[in-house]
């Protein structure tokens, strides 16, 4: 793939957040790796607005974007798009997002725990809320690599959602899907405490996920 086509993609990945109701106005923010970097959406840009010429390249071992006259400014979450992608070699992309139901829980600083087996679709038997931190900060980039330990999802307490994948595509199916997980389980707190399903049923999905859908070719 080109690098103008991946720009492309992640422009096509902003706008599709908006159109599933995961993201509004100028939160949340996406990235993918490209070469010895990766390539970030700026900041503070409507999904209307965004232009493939608009995304950002910041190089893997970047300590503070320098100002670049005519290039816009990187996500204010730079720091774990790149503490992510740099601990993570199973990730190409991420996406992050305010969606309402997952952000609810994360205002309680609260899991998602197993009420529902497709929570092992990020990788264990809870989706983890990482302690609150400022946006953009470094404290917050080390709470996100730790709460996504064997995980490609997480919440992050007073905000929102990180979710990585091996591209963009299952990056962003993955961030929606915790959404729904979000949504079920507030209904299901409705009821009274949910029963959630034993770790060892959870192991036995996780497993099963390793080879669930189409055949990939690569
Ligand atoms: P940016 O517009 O800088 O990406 O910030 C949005 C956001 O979600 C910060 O956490
Ligand atoms: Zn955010």
């Amino acid at each position: 793939m080109s690098e103008n086509a991946l720009r492309e993609q992640i422009v096509v990945t902003v706008r599709e957040m908006e159109r599933l109701g995961i993201n509004q106005g100028t939160s949340g923010n996406v990235s993918a790796r490209w070469l010895d970097g990766f390539l970030i959406t700026p900041s503070g840009v409507p999904a209307a607005q965004l232009r493939a010429s608009g995304i950002v390249w910041l190089p893997m071992d970047i300590k503070e974007p320098s100002p670049v006259l005519d290039q816009a400014r990187p996500s204010s979450e730079w720091r774990f798009h790149r503490d992510i992608l740099h601990s993570r070699p199973d990730a190409n992309a991420i996406v992050h997002t305010h969606s309402a139901a997952a952000t609810a829980i994360a205002i309680h600083g609260r899991d998602i725990p197993a009420h529902h087996y497709m929570v092992a679709a990020a990788g264990g038997n809870s989706i983890r809320c990482a302690p609150y931190a400022t946006f953009g900060s470094q404290a917050l980039s080390d709470h996100a690599v730790a709460a996504l330990q064997g995980r490609s999802a997480c919440l992050l307490a007073h905000h929102g959602v990180i979710a990585l994948g091996p591209d963009l595509a299952r990056a962003l199916w993955l961030a929606h899907e915790v959404e729904v997980l979000a949504k079920q389980y507030l209904l299901a707190c409705q009821l009274g405490t949910p029963p959630v399903l034993p770790d060892e049923e959870m192991q036995i999905v996780v497993e099963k996920f390793r080879s669930y859908g189409p055949k990939r070719t690569q």
